[in-house]
């Protein structure tokens, strides 16, 4: 009798599980045909991963949106700032073209390499570009490599990647765990969290957007072996707009400007020349862009995983490309491996006590515990950032101690010497007209357009220059540039090749001649302002004229910030 009620009971039990499986799947597969429903990119499109080879962005192919739905298109942009629409209707398995060299495609490795955990962090991701993330790693893997997969859910907001999500990678041929946070954390603490829970050898770490492509792992791994070196992927764009797949570039690498903004710039030659032209071996760069890399885990243990004081996004790629390099490591973008991401222009998301303040903070933290007198670039492009309380750093200081850390300077002279920060100058601050008192201003312009003159203000900003050894003009990562005879001042990528971007100044102010800027190429002298615009200054003969005479003065920082 027990028993049959028993049985009637377990019964009963899976009647009303198939029956609620069978509802989230109609529920959801009903919800995408809504266009009301707010929560998009749901779950149980069962076709999702058999739709024809010829279907929607199949082969990396952009997305063509019918005219008749382009208004709902943008309504979905919205809610992860990327084509979601588009996103929905490719395949979760899609096919992506082979982007490697051809060098690349022959290479072999040991079959003894160690294994990876992936770790992916998501805060409010879409289900179509989560998932396309997760199958993509495990069906371009050798399975024998992949540890698991670690979801970390950053307090996400959206019922579908609760237990929708648990059931769905419950099913998949590779460990998928989820894990949660317990309330909003950030990328880095959740990374942290994902990190400590995971046991492979190696923890790889992605964005929740990624698709990778065949045969990137391996090249990682095999890097890896190497001892203290850290591996990033070329980092391939899948467009926002149409999900179309594009190669990255090989000839990249990853810097940063004063304002400690992360940024590619080409590979220099010097790196070309090491790896004597062989474009397959793995580039040394100065950082990583942040949300794709391998690390061993005890070496990322030893160097002392992330800051844990740092919030939501932003910073930490600097703070572990200064450490791993300060730190005895290396830090390499290994090109034969591929892996995509969607890039955005906006953030879908909240950053709880103000963008600014938190990504002014996190980068404070790394420019007070890496950057020795270096910090001061960033101070005083920035104003206003010395306002933002940073925390306690005192752990990582003690940290930079106790593996007895290179300079900051060290770094900017054997890691990025062609860094936007220079690593020797003559001044640093604003460049003054004698005549008109007013001072050079960048006016927030952008490269390739006129440098400007305003009124002195004195609070740094866009009239910070820097007059470097290397008789450049800069203002971040730009350079004064005259490439015309009485031409106005241009701003320009710095090329380090002297040319139109060489400037000589004597600050000596004896008799006339002296506080000049001649700008050598033309032999015309820096003057206040051309003829059709008093707010642009250009080249002239020297006329020893106090218009053209300049005051270079050091911007000082208040004593205690
Ligand atoms: N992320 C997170 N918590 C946050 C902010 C971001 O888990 O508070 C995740 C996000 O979902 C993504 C990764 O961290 O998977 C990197 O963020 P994002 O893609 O916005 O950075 P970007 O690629 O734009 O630098
Ligand atoms: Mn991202």
């Amino acid at each position: 009798m027990r028993r049959f009620a028993y049985c009637k009971v377990v019964l009963a039990t899976s009647l009303v599980w198939v029956m609620l499986d069978m509802f989230i799947l109609l529920y959801f597969s009903e919800c995408n045909k809504c266009d009301d429903k707010k929560e998009r990119g749901l779950p149980g499109r069962d076709d999702a991963l058999s739709r024809p080879r010829d279907g929607p962005g199949e082969g990396g192919k952009p997305v063509v949106i019918p005219k008749e739905n382009q208004e709902k298109m943008k309504e979905m942009f919205k809610i992860n700032q990327f084509n979601l629409m588009a996103s929905e209707m490719i395949a979760l398995n899609r096919s992506l073209p082979d982007v490697r060299l051809e060098g690349c495609k022959n290479k072999l490795y040991p079959d003894n390499l160690p294994r990876t955990s992936v770790v992916i962090v998501f805060h409010n991701e879409a289900w179509s570009t989560l998932l396309r993330t997760v199958h993509s790693v495990i069906d371009r893997s050798p399975h024998t490599l992949l540890e698991e997969i670690v979801l970390v859910d950053d307090a996400s907001e959206r019922d579908f990647l609760k237990r929708p999500l648990e059931q769905y990678v419950r099913r998949l041929e590779v460990p998928v765990r989820v894990v949660r946070m317990e309330q909003r954390s950030g990328l880095i603490r959740a990374r942290l969290k994902g990190a400590s829970l995971s046991t492979g050898q190696v923890i790889t770490f992605l964005d929740a957007h990624c698709e990778c492509t065949t045969g990137w792992l391996e090249p990682l791994l095999a890097r890896i072996k190497q001892d203290k070196t850290v591996v990033c992927p070329i980092i391939d764009v899948i467009s926002d707009d149409t999900f179309e797949y594009m190669a990255g570039s090989d000839m990249t690498y990853g810097g940063f400007n004063w304002k400690l903004n992360f940024r590619w710039y080409p590979v220099p030659q010097r790196e070309m020349d090491r790896r004597k032209g062989d474009r397959t071996l793995p580039v040394r760069t100065p950082t990583m862009a942040g949300g794709l890399f391998s690390i061993d885990r005890d070496y990322f243990q030893e160097i002392g995983t992330y800051d844990a004081g740092m919030d939501i996004w932003g910073g930490e790629n600097l703070e572990i490309s200064f450490r791993i390099w300060q730190c005895g490591g290396t830090l390499e973008i290994v090109t034969c491996s591929h892996v995509g991401h969607v890039f955005r222009k906006a953030t879908p998301y909240t950053f709880p006590g103000g963008t600014g303040q938190i990504i002014n903070k996190n980068n404070r933290r790394l420019a007070e515990v890496w950057m020795d007198e270096f910090k001061n670039f960033f101070y005083i492009i920035s104003p206003g950032v010395t306002k933002v309380d940073y925390g306690d750093i005192t752990s990582r200081s003690a940290l930079r101690q106790k593996l007895q850390c290179k300079p900051f300077s060290w770094y900017l002279e054997n890691v990025y010497p062609d860094s936007q920060i220079p690593r020797h100058y003559y001044s640093l601050g604003e460049i003054r007209n004698v005549e008109t008192n007013q001072c050079l201003d960048n006016m927030a312009r952008k490269e390739n357009e006129k440098v400007g003159i305003f009124n002195c203000h004195g609070m740094g900003g866009n009239q910070v220059f820097s007059y470097t050894a290397n008789k450049e003009i800069r203002t971040d990562d730009l350079c004064l540039d005259v490439s015309k005879l009485n031409g106005p001042v241009m701003m320009l990528k710095c090329h380090h090749l002297k040319g139109n971007q060489l400037w000589e100044y004597d600050p000596v102010w004896v008799i006339l001649q002296k506080l000049t800027l001649i700008h050598v190429n033309s032999n015309q002298c820096l003057d206040k302002a051309s003829e059709e615009d008093s707010q642009v200054p250009s080249v002239r003969d020297c006329s020893h004229t106090r218009s053209q005479q300049w005051l270079l003065r050091n911007v000082t920082l208040p004593e205690v910030f």
